[in-house]
């Protein structure tokens, strides 16, 4: 893996692992101000608080409370994902390494500085 070592690697991973960790529990929080008992009920039907699948769930059905925070904890999830399969640190459009220093700022980036704002602006574009 270029410019990665392992030990870099497992400092990646530490972080985006508490960052999906503090997300969640945002999330958490967030869907209890914004439906109150029905999220109450959704979880009693669950084992523990814990259980993320039927959090996850009632994620899925509140999509639009979420928003950022569940693209956040998505690109999370990939990157983890990109470690576990040995493809992290590689641009997923151009497959070039990503620059050490986006990846320092913003480690669950999938994509290189020139293609995230290639991207961007194609966004942009088509939102005109
Ligand atoms: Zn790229």
């Amino acid at each position: 893996m270029p410019g990665l070592n392992p030990e870099r690697l497992a400092e990646v991973k530490e972080r985006l692992l508490s960052r999906k960790q503090r997300l969640w529990l945002e999330v958490k929080q967030q869907l209890k101000n914004n439906i109150g008992d029905g999220y109450q009920e959704m979880l009693s039907t669950a084992r523990d608080e814990e259980d993320q699948a039927s959090v996850s769930l009632l994620a899925e059905t509140h999509l639009s409370l979420l928003g950022p925070k569940r693209q956040e904890l998505e690109a999370i999830e990939e990157a983890l994902m990109r470690l576990e399969n040995g493809s992290y640190g590689l641009c997923e459009n151009c497959g070039l390494a990503i620059e050490p220093r986006r990846l320092e700022i913003m480690p669950e980036t999938p994509l290189c500085r020139g293609c995230q704002s290639h991207r961007e602006k194609l966004a942009k574009a088509a939102a005109r």
